[in-house]
């Protein structure tokens, strides 16, 4: 049967800063190994191998900002379909079960542990003993929110696949209209911190999304970014490339140093985070205290705390 073939769209401009000085970094088509065998492997719902394999995928780099990302992306229609049949929850059940015990499943909760005790402190001089109010943007299931809220962060969420917004523990919404619509009251400068966890890698226009979420946050407020970090990453030849900058759904690349231009574009400073300490190990404890001895020396990673500026 001859199937429908994926639409996609171009991105002309950079990403970033607008520019149209924009460098091929490299290219290729679906079909061909490895990219083809990599896709091939992952778990799917349905298979997006019959629509896309006659496509083809161009990597780019932008000449004055250098920020890296795909300039052909699925069309917003089949980027719906990505996320609804391709990529199913079942299948990114099957995919993340490696991921699936219990010394993940601590850490995780470690982290959210980690980012909760800053932002807790970080917001203290901009809302004078009111209760911190997060924004957890493409939030999935709502882990964060639920962590923030058993230390009485009021936390809401926004996610765009409706399976995830109908659990009950915490507020989800489909978008910022949605959140703005459902509650009048949460709209312009309302949050004390936002956060962003492995989101900003997927969006067909992360600028603007940064730009909008720049108008929820009080000035002062604290966002979290977390995206893969790409550094180095020059075209798809190894597994690592393609969890890197999938061409389906990674489609922006985020080094340190690109991470913290978008982010001065949407109109956010870097900070430091400073060290919250979540453990009973005191190795841990000297291992932290050493990183932030050392922080200044240390490189930046991807996933960065920023200040509205
Ligand atoms: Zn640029």
């Amino acid at each position: 049967m001859q199937r429908e073939k994926a639409q996609f769209v171009e991105r002309a401009s950079c990403i970033t800063c607008g520019s149209a000085n924009i460098i091929q970094i490299a290219s290729g088509r679906f079909n061909d190994d490895p990219l083809r065998s990599f896709i091939e492997n992952d778990p799917w719902g349905e298979s997006p191998i019959p629509y896309i394999a006659d496509g083809h995928w161009v990597f780019v780099g932008c000449g004055d900002c250098t920020t890296r990302f795909h300039q052909r992306i699925l069309a917003p229609e089949w980027v719906q379909r990505c996320y609804s049949e391709w990529v199913t929850q079942e299948a990114m059940e099957k995919f993340l079960a490696p991921q699936n015990t219990p010394q993940t499943h601590f850490n995780k909760a470690r982290q959210h542990v980690s980012h909760v005790l800053r932002l807790e402190k970080l917001t203290r001089q901009i809302r004078e003993g009111d209760t911190v109010r997060v924004l957890d943007f493409g939030c999935g299931w709502g882990e964060f929110l639920v962590m923030c809220a058993r230390f009485g962060l009021n936390g809401y969420g926004i996610d765009f696949a409706p399976d995830r917004r109908k659990q009950g523990q915490v507020s989800i919404f489909s978008g910022i209209e949605d959140l703005q619509n459902g509650t009048p009251n949460r709209g312009m400068g309302f949050f004390h911190a936002i956060t962003m966890f492995e989101v900003l890698e997927h969006l067909a226009d992360p600028l603007a999304v940064l730009q909008s979420l720049n108008d929820l946050i009080m000035p002062g407020g604290v966002l979290i970014l977390e995206t893969p970090d790409c550094t180095g990453v020059q075209g798809i030849q190894t597994i690592q490339d393609y969890r890197a900058i999938h061409p389906l759904s990674h489609i922006n690349s985020f080094t340190p140093k690109s991470l913290r231009t978008i982010a001065g574009y949407a109109g956010f400073s870097p900070i430091n985070c400073g060290v919250a300490q979540v453990t009973c190990d005191l190795a841990k404890v000297i291992k932290t205290e050493a990183k932030r001895a050392l922080s200044k020396l240390l490189k930046p990673a991807t996933q960065q705390y920023f200040r509205k500026t």
